[in-house]
């Protein structure tokens, strides 16, 4: 039952890459900002909550977000683990999950770090794009849809966002710095963490992923 922590700043392609590595795993692939966009779009009490935060690029408190956690992990498909994917974010929300798991005779096995440039960041970001249907990202400078603003997969509209735009943008790469990074340590000291470079191209950086998640000893 491996429960693999993805740990890396908005843009480095973390939701790209924890659905593969999940698919490799046969885990659970758990994303905390899908499940409240999930949340937001059925119009729940939570989702409108969420809402208030995630536009202004701040982080949803962590008795909110811990709880929402749990409960994905008590259903039945992740019984064989789950691929964490924008949890934790700040230290809180880290212990909250060590004392979970270790009640149920688990814990996180390893935490990778996606490490991409500043620069990097801020152009995928603003470039990003995603199908209104089926969520595939785009990117206007480095992976276009064939027809603009159109999905290949599906045909479904295209849209951007909110908390992609510019000005939100500099605030999640804020919150990210101050509240997400002092995990890295976290996952250091106690010997799980392993850094992956999230620059190249996306196979590339997918082996890389499922080598550090498998892998007996961090390095
Ligand atoms: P993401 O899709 O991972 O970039 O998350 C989008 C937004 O959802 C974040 O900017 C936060 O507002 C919120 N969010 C996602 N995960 C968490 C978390 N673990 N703790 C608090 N807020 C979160």
């Amino acid at each position: 039952m491996p429960y693999v922590v993805l740990l890396g700043p908005p843009g480095s392609g973390k939701g790209t890459q924890a659905g593969a590595l999940a698919q490799a795993l046969g885990a659970l692939h758990l994303s905390t900002g899908d499940l409240f966009r999930e949340n937001l779009s059925q119009g729940t009490e939570l989702g409108q909550l969420a809402k208030s935060y995630m536009d202004r690029g701040a982080y949803v408190p962590d008795d909110v977000t811990v709880a929402m956690v749990f409960d994905r992990l008590r259903k039945p498909d992740a019984a064989n683990g789950a691929v964490l994917d924008g949890f934790p974010r700040t230290l809180p929300q880290a212990e909250a999950l060590d004392r979970g798991l270790a009640e149920r005779g688990a814990q996180v096995d390893r935490a990778i770090l996606l490490n991409v440039p500043d620069e990097e960041l801020i152009r995928r970001l603003s470039g990003r794009w995603l199908c209104r249907v089926c969520g595939t990202p785009y990117n206007l400078t480095s992976s276009p849809p064939k027809q603009p603003g159109i999905c290949d997969r599906d045909g479904g509209v295209l849209y951007q966002r909110d908390d992609d735009k510019p000005e939100v943008v500099r605030t999640r790469l804020e919150v990210y710095r101050d509240q997400t990074l002092p995990l890295v340590e976290y996952y250091r000291r106690q010997g799980k963490l392993v850094e992956v470079n999230g620059a190249g191209d996306i196979a590339t950086i997918q082996r890389h992923l499922v080598a550090a998640a498998t892998e007996a000893a961090a390095r």
